[in-house]
Parts: structure tokens; C-alpha cells; sequence
């Protein structure tokens, strides 16, 4: 608005300005051209008379003039246009025309009350001595009111578009803080846990596609918010089982005072098996938390091998227990752009697994490759497999196979779910297949690390 005011302000004066002034000196230009014409006839004459200035004058042509007086050098009038009074013999008292008896040319010019009225006086001059002067007065009306029509013009416009300004700014503000308000409230009802809420704003403007990512935000919130119910509940309910199982062993322990020593010890040996478990789990809770968490370490060069020969050595005793072959080959110079915790987790969950779901006699092989762009890792059983309708669905949270047998084995249905979630934040991929042959082959490939401390 203050823009449009600025511009209509100029438009209004500037121009209007320019048009006057160059009036001004286009009238000078021709009254001084007039004056000097009349000037030269006369200065012919040597000296003034009333009879030989009234001759020449009548000679020149119609000058347009309002006015003409010629004087002689004591301003005595010779000469005179005005039809009002009879001048001659008298003195003109007209500063322009003392200032041209003076040698001066003089032009002077107003426009007011709707006319340029302009004065010229120049000397003449005969033989270098000044003999009289001439002056011409003009009364022009048709110009000044040319430019009072513009100026008219230019106020009416400058009126139209001030109010058409003014009544679209109204309007478009009125539309647009409506919209905002839409947008103001649905964020409110969002704020409060409503994320149901779904902002129907038309049209394709930018708010209109603020509105729509603001539907696609409150979605996302929702999910995220039932994956944490979800979560918090399947948490509680995986830790309630073993602490179940506690309280009835030691519960079992205090009513029965006849209990046999034997039947005692097997009971806290449950306790303790149980209590192990409540540990894995919180544990693996805690991994999760600190994948999910935003201070995380920052990702540097690791050598996957490395990694790999220091996870196999942890899980041998397993292996070696459950009568299983663990057998690896892994190549040299593997690097990715990773954390050695999160590669850890990675490949100790995978080769546990492998281990845990592996029959006694069976066999696991681990091998550690790379091509061009990529470093692979695959963990390959000879288990009990995975049935093809569970495939889609072993990365999730607390998903089990088989309940029991997973249970069994110590599992909490956690360790796929952190695999493909540390898989996941360094940039790599992850896949789950079954061998024909029977058994499960796991393959994560990272991209491989490059020098310039850029993953390809
Ligand atoms: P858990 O702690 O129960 O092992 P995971 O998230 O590690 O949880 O695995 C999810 C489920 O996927 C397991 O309960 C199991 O049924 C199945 N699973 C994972 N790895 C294997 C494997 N190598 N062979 C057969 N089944 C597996």
C-alpha cells in the first residue's frame, strides 16, 4: 500500500512538474525569439518616434501577443496593444522594462489561477546604445488548462487505483488469514493428541500444500505415536512374563516349607534363567533406545572383518554347545562408513540367531565380500528355517517365528528389529531368504568406504 501511495505521489507531481517547466522555457524561447525580431525592426529606425514605431509595428505580423508596448529609453510608452486605455506619452512602470532599458533580457512567467501569464522585455539597440525596449505580455490559457486536464486526469486514476488497492488488499488478507486460522486451529487440535484430524483447504496454492503436508505430518505423528503405544505395551508385556514366572517360583519357595533342597535349587536356577532374561531384554531395549536416540556416535571408518572375528569369538561356546560348525570366510580391506557398536550389534545378532535356530549337527557359515560399490556380509544356517508367510514380518518388533521355541532359546523378538535398524542408519540394506536346502540366509551389504570420507 505505502508503495502504491509513493508511486500514485510521484505520478502526480513529478510529471505535471516536467510538463510546466518545459512550457515555461518553450514560452521563453518564443517570446524572447518575438521580442528580438520586433527589437531588430525597430533598432532600424536609429531613433523612436510615436509615427515610425506605429509603422513598423503594423508591418510585423500578429504576434499572438496579449500585450506589445515599445518605450523609449526613459519608458515613455510609444507603443501599445492594450484596448483598455490610452497609454501613449505615458510611463510604463514595469520592472521588466526598466531592467531591458538596463541592457537586461528578462523573462518572467507564472501559471496561476488556470493560465501561464508570462512577460518578456528585451533592450533595442542601435548602433551598441540602448533606444528603447520591448515588451510583450501573454496570457495563455489553453496550455495551462491542457495540463490542469492531465493533472485531473492523473488525480481521478490516482483516486480509482488507491481504492482498488485498498479493497484488494482487504479482500486478499481477509481470504488468506481465513486460511491461516484453518491451518492455526488444526495445528491446536494436533498439539492437543487429535491426529485424526484431517485440514481440507482447496485450491494449489502454497497454503493449500501447507495444508496438505500437514495432514501427511499429522499421519506420520499418528503412526509414530501407535508404534510407541504398541512398543510400550509389547515391552511390558515381554518383561511381565518372566517377572511372572519369578514371583510364582519364589512364591512356590515361601509356602512350601517342606520343599526338598533339590527341588529348591532347581526352582532359583529358573529364577536366575529368568532373570537373565529380564536382563537381555532390558538390554536390547536400551540398544534399540540408543539407535534411536540423537546423540549418536558420529559414523567413521570400520573394518568389517575385524568386527566380524571379534563377534564369532563371543558366540564359539555357543556354538560349541549346541554341537553346531561355525565356519567363516571373510576377505580383507572390507571398510564402511559405520560405527564398530552398531556393526557388532549387526553381526552378533544375525550369527546368534543362526546359532539359536540351528539343530544340533548343523552347520553356519559366515562370509564377508566385496565388490566395486559394496561389502557383503552373509550369515547362511543349515536351521530350521523361516516359512515363507513369516518373511515380512521377522524385521518388526518383538515378532516371533515361534513363540515358544524363541523363548526357549533366550529370544525376545528384538534383535532383527536392531539389525535392520543399524543396517538402516548407515545407508545399507538388509535381506532375509530361506534356503532351499533348508536353513536362512541373512545378506547386508554396506556401501563400501571411500577415502575421501565419502560412502559411495
Ligand atoms: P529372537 O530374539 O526371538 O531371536 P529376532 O528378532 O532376532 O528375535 O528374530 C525374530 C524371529 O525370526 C525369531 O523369533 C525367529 O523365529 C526368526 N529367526 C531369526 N533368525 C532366524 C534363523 N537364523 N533361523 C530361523 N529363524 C530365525
Amino acid at each position: 500500500m505505502s508503495l502504491i501511495l509513493l508511486l500514485l505521489v510521484l505520478l502526480n507531481t513529478y510529471p505535471i512538474r516536467m510538463s510546466r517547466n518545459l512550457a515555461f522555457s518553450s514560452k521563453q524561447t518564443s517570446m524572447h525569439n518575438q521580442a528580438a525580431v520586433v527589437a531588430t525592426s525597430l533598432s532600424e529606425l536609429g531613433r523612436l518616434t510615436e509615427d515610425e514605431v506605429f509603422k513598423v509595428m503594423s508591418l510585423l505580423d500578429n504576434m499572438n501577443m496579449t500585450r506589445v508596448i515599445v518605450t523609449d529609453t526613459d519608458a515613455r510608452i510609444m507603443f501599445d496593444t492594450s484596448e483598455t486605455e490610452d497609454n501613449i506619452g505615458k510611463y510604463a512602470v514595469f520592472s521588466e522594462i526598466r531592467n531591458a532599458l538596463n541592457g537586461k533580457d528578462v523573462f518572467y512567467s507564472v501559471l496561476s489561477e488556470g493560465a501561464f501569464m508570462s512577460r518578456a522585455a528585451i533592450p533595442i539597440r542601435y548602433r551598441g546604445t540602448t533606444i528603447g525596449a520591448v515588451y510583450l505580455y501573454e496570457y495563455d490559457s489553453n496550455q495551462a488548462s491542457l495540463i490542469s486536464a492531465i493533472q485531473g486526469t492523473m488525480l481521478r486514476f490516482s483516486y480509482l487505483v488507491c481504492a482498488l488497492s485498498i479493497l484488494l488488499a482487504l479482500v486478499f488478507s481477509r481470504i488468506i488469514t481465513k486460511r491461516i486460522n484453518v491451518i492455526l486451529s488444526a495445528i491446536k487440535v494436533v498439539r492437543e493428541g487429535s491426529y485424526n484430524y484431517n485440514l481440507d483447504l482447496k485450491g494449489k496454492d502454497e497454503l493449500s500444500q501447507l495444508g496438505h503436508e500437514f495432514n501427511r505430518m499429522a499421519e506420520r505423528l499418528k503412526t509414530t505415536d501407535e508404534m510407541r503405544r504398541r512398543f510400550v505395551s509389547d515391552a511390558s508385556h515381554e518383561l511381565k512374563t518372566p517377572l511372572a514366572a519369578i514371583k510364582l517360583l519364589s512364591d512356590s519357595i515361601v509356602q512350601n516349607e517342606n520343599m526338598d533342597p533339590r527341588t529348591i535349587r532347581e526352582f532359583v536356577s529358573d529364577i536366575g534363567r529368568e532373570s537373565d532374561r529380564l536382563a537381555k531384554i532390558t538390554e536390547k531395549l536400551l540398544s534399540i533406545s540408543r539407535l534411536e536416540g540423537e546423540k549418536r556416535e558420529k559414523p567413521y571408518k570400520v573394518d568389517v572383518k575385524t568386527v566380524v572375528l571379534r563377534a564369532l569369538q563371543l558366540i564359539r561356546p555357543l556354538a560349541k554347545d549346541g554341537g553346531i560348525e561355525l565356519k567363516n570366510e571373510l576377505e580383507n580391506d572390507c571398510a564402511v562408513l559405520a560405527t564398530e557398536d552398531d556393526l557388532h550389534q549387526i553381526v552378533f545378532n544375525l550369527v546368534e540367531n543362526a546359532v539359536k535356530y540351528t539343530p544340533h549337527g548343523g552347520e553356519v557359515r559366515v562370509t564377508l565380500a566385496k565388490s566395486e560399490t559394496e561389502v557383503c556380509l552373509v550369515v547362511a544356517d543349515t536351521g530350521i528355517g523361516i516359512p515363507s508367510e513369516d518373511l515380512p514380518y521377522i524385521f518388526d518388533r518383538f515378532y516371533r517365528v515361534d513363540k515358544a521355541r524363541s523363548r526357549e532359546a533366550g529370544g525376545s523378538g528384538l534383535g532383527l528389529s536392531i539389525v535392520q535398524h543399524a543396517v538402516l542408519i548407515h545407508g545399507g540394506t538388509v535381506k532375509a531368504e530361506s534356503v532351499e536346502t533348508g536353513g536362512t540366509k541373512f545378506t547386508v551389504c554396506f556401501p563400501s568406504y571411500r577415502e575421501e570420507g565419502k560412502a559411495s
